[in-house]
């Protein structure tokens, strides 16, 4: 088993709900620990940016609408496997195909509104981490 770091977002749908504290204990109720944590309000070209690989996506403007419509809370997690961990407490992007459970399963509103972000491979974790914090704001 790998110590690894994730990135991970609270989005506009959950902060707006106050579920902030409920979507953090899920984390670390799975073991994954907090290094980082800030509440931000993205700016647009933040937003585009962050979610350039999907510019292609017929949902890429509302995705980018979405996320700058709140304040969400970045964060760096840390655990064993916690890539890998970090997406199985999520759940499933759609919440209706979510596992029972899971915070998307639980918390999210639709596929759009998901409440949270989760890196998928430790090249995108480490570009997403590096996007938001700089080395001295991750505290072990
Ligand atoms: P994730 O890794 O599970 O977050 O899923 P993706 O990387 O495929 O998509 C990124 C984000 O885009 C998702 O978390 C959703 O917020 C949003 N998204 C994904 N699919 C759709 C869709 O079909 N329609 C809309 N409106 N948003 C979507």
């Amino acid at each position: 088993m790998a110590l690894e770091r994730t990135f991970s977002i609270v989005k506009p749908d959950a902060t707006r709900r106050n579920l902030t504290g409920a979507v953090v204990a899920k984390l670390e109720e799975g073991g994954l620990r907090v290094f980082a944590s800030k509440r931000i309000q993205m700016t647009k070209d933040q937003a585009e940016g962050f979610y350039a690989v999907h510019k292609e996506r017929p949902f890429y403007g509302e995705l980018v609408a979405f996320m700058t419509s709140g304040p969400v809370v970045v964060q760096v997690l840390e655990g064993e496997n916690a890539i890998a961990r970090n997406r199985e407490i999520m759940g499933a992007t759609n919440p209706e195909e979510a596992a029972e459970g899971t915070i998307r399963k639980l918390y999210a509103e639709n596929i759009e509104a998901n409440s949270v972000h989760g890196s998928d491979a430790p090249e995108t974790a480490a570009e997403e981490i590096k996007y938001f914090f700089s080395d001295d704001e991750i505290v072990g």
